[in-house]
């Protein structure tokens, strides 16, 4: 999505430890419009694929994933950080480890709100090992849910998780798919 290119071309900033810093535009200020031809984009690729929730992870998962949801008019399902949520009692659970924070936390889905008939559209704002999709994706099988595809805003290619997913089989449609971050020069694939 050559906007989003030009976006984090223009905004985006490289921070040591291989993080984009997209802050300005994604996932702390968010640029409405862009994120609404985001949801747009995503749905259009997926839209036969008969999806029946959108499903990411609080919280920068959230705005492309509403847009998303939005456009396919399904409802928005977030995975929810264990700890600052009560949810009751009856849910699904996966572990995650964060690229950003380099710990570990439980990703938490009330059975209310996924089962083994939704087919789910899995949208996050990057994708680098793979740790978080992954956990979704527990989720998913924990539920009976069939994942009907992955959509990712920033896939960091020179990191393994996407390749890692395609090999499995999914449909990963990465928006942006930065080739190399070195020395700070972004460069997409
Ligand atoms: P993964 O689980 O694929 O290793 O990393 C994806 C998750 O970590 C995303 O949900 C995202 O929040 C965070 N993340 C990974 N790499 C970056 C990055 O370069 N910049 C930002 N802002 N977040 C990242």
């Amino acid at each position: 999505m050559k906007e989003l290119e030009d976006r984090i071309l223009k905004d985006g900033r490289v921070l040591p430890g291989n993080i984009l810093k997209a802050d300005s535009f994604l996932n702390h200020q968010i640029d409405p419009d862009l994120m609404q031809r985001i949801g747009e984009t995503f749905a259009d690729h997926f839209r036969t694929q008969n999806i029946t929730k959108v499903l990411t992870i609080e919280a920068s998962g959230i705005a492309p994933a509403m847009m998303t949801a939005y456009a396919l008019h399904v409802p928005l399902v977030f995975a929810k950080k264990h700890g600052a949520h009560n949810i009751g009692s009856e849910f699904y659970t996966a572990s995650v480890h964060s690229y950003t924070y380099d710990s570990d936390y439980t990703i938490v889905v009330s059975s209310a709100y996924l089962s083994d008939v939704d087919r789910v559209l899995i949208i996050d704002d990057f994708l680098a090992n793979g740790q978080a999709v992954h956990g979704l994706l527990e989720i998913c099988r924990k539920a009976g849910a069939a994942c009907g595809g992955i959509g990712i805003c920033i896939e960091k290619g020179f990191q393994p998780g996407g390749s890692e997913l395609r090999a499995m089989g999914y449909d990963v449609m990465s928006l942006a798919l930065i080739e190399s971050m070195a020395g700070g020069k972004i460069t997409f694939r």
